[in-house]
């Protein structure tokens, strides 16, 4: 047994705002399956809910600040939760990480400097708890300095640095060094400086002993200039220490079979049963309730990453075709100023929803034939994996976890049932509005279509096979 200490900014359900809370919230509980004792540090934000007793644990002294320890648990999980109070830093209304008018916090080296260093505390067992780790696992840039001061301890736990996204960083001028007392050793190009910025992600991809990412595709993409943001360099240099594990998703939660927020369940087997869900779908959106014509849908943020304006660039030709379009999501504000002026002019074909909506995400996702994700990048994305246990056939740009989830639907893949979705490689509207027209001619041919989302619906996108090379790692190190 392994014993894991899991250094993370945000766990789904305790804060969420983004994927990395998907993956907080499902790895260490897929790890504590397999017997593992994981136990999860995370600061105590003011919008951090709790599910189970908080109990102090402890009152440290770290650079001045006298903090304290708490401890809470996942649940339905034997997971146990260090909870970081200091309500200076972390207690603050709203987001962890920007203010109201989404500028970042102008305090962010602080508070997550203390985050790591409360971590290295507790990763060197001096905090009181009497558990000294085996692994330090950690995620993104807000972790990124527990690596870099591990560096400086004898004989520190090996550590793992997961990378959720390269394009978030961590950057912060040079002066924000003396405000962290940032050890001078750790200092230099080679080290967290970057162009003369304190960068926290560096401290993980220099210092920890091994980096992941969370698709195979995604490890490859970030050692060339187009998607690791100068990093790119010591990517390369580091390519021995740098595996993809692909994310898993949430199989309860997803679960078509039995999925509270859709109106008719139905699996493989009873798929005839999906129609009610279109048709709500369709009357939740206003649109013309029709089960022939296919129904595009798309959830996510409304930002480029996500290939939106890939999508409003190929919207009038879309228009002209036998679709219908439904989309939910928020963002960049002319993303969603645009897809509303177009939906108000197409309004039989098209629908927009701003906002986040869960309830509506899951009725998209079981209404939709067809699910639109024509991301320019995705470390490993899950609306596509979600989709495909949907039997909603997904499109998507050949790129980091969408090319390793979705099999392109080709002769040879339709043929011996492997084809699971419609792949693109360009990111430009011509090539998607290609794909999207294979995507209706596949359509068109129904014994094709069922096919093709029965081997969708077969996919295991389990938890369990990736905390399975998760701990293989860890044995490894
Ligand atoms: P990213 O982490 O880059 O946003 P992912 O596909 O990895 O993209 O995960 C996004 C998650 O957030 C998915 O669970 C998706 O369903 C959900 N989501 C995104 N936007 C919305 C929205 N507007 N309403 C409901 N759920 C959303």
């Amino acid at each position: 047994m392994k014993k894991i200490l899991f250094v993370t900014s945000e766990a789904h359900p305790l804060l969420k705002t983004g994927g990395l809370a998907d993956v907080s919230g499902s790895l260490p509980k897929a790890l504590a399956e397999l017997s593992q004792d994981v136990r999860l540090i995370i600061p105590k934000y003011h919008a951090l809910k709790t599910f189970n007793d908080v109990r102090f644990l402890c009152s440290l002294r770290v650079d001045n600040r006298q903090v304290d320890l708490l401890e809470t648990q996942m649940p339905d999980s034997e997971v146990k939760v260090l909870l970081l109070d200091y309500p200076d830093f972390y207690g603050r209304p709203g987001n962890p990480y920007v203010d109201a008018d989404g500028d970042s916090w102008p305090d962010n080296a602080e508070r997550f400097a203390l985050f790591c260093r409360i971590a290295v505390e507790v990763g060197m067992d001096r905090a009181g708890l009497d558990w000294q780790p085996d692994i330090i696992h950690c995620n993104d840039w807000q972790s990124g300095l527990v690596p870099a001061l591990l560096s400086l301890e004898e004989n520190p736990p090996p550590s793992v640095f997961t990378i959720h996204n390269m394009a978030y960083q961590g950057l912060f001028p040079a002066e924000s060094i003396r405000g962290i007392n940032l050890p001078g050793q750790l200092w230099h190009p080679d080290g967290v400086e970057f162009h003369q910025m304190l960068s926290f992600i560096k401290g993980g991809l220099v210092y920890a002993d091994h980096i992941t990412t969370v698709s195979p595709t995604y490890a490859l993409e970030i050692q060339t200039p187009a998607f690791g943001y100068g990093l790119e360099g010591l990517l390369q240099h580091r390519k021995d220490d740098l595996t993809g594990i692909i994310n898993g998703i949430d199989i309860d939660l997803w679960n078509p079979q039995d999925d509270p927020l859709i109106p008719q369940p139905y699996q493989a087997k009873t798929l005839a049963k999906k129609q009610s869900n279109k048709s709500e779908l369709q009357q939740h959106f206003a649109l013309p309730v029709d089960a022939d014509v296919p129904l595009f849908g798309l959830i996510g943020r409304l930002v480029d990453q996500k290939g939106i304006d890939l999508i409003i660039d190929c919207l009038p030709e879309m228009m002209t075709m036998p679709l219908q379009f439904v989309l939910l999501g928020a963002g960049e504000k002319d993303y969603e100023r645009r897809l509303q002026n177009i939906a108000d002019l197409f309004a039989d074909k098209m629908a927009v929803t701003v906002g986040y909506n869960e309830p509506l995400a899951h009725l998209i996702e079981a209404g939709a034939d067809v699910f639109l994700m024509p991301s320019r990048f995705e470390p490993c994305g899950l609306n596509q994996m979600y989709s495909q246990r949907y039997g909603t056939l997904p499109i998507v740009r050949k790129t980091g976890g969408l090319a390793d989830t979705v099999v392109d639907a080709l002769p040879h893949t339709i043929a011996d049932n492997t084809a699971t979705g419609f792949v693109f490689n360009d990111a430009s509207a011509s090539s998607l509005l290609e794909a999207i027209k294979r995507t209706l001619m596949a359509y068109s041919d129904k014994k094709a279509w069922a096919k093709i989302q029965a081997n969708a619906m077969k996919a295991d996108f389990s938890w369990q096979y990736s905390a399975e090379q998760y701990l293989k790692l860890y044995r490894s190190l």
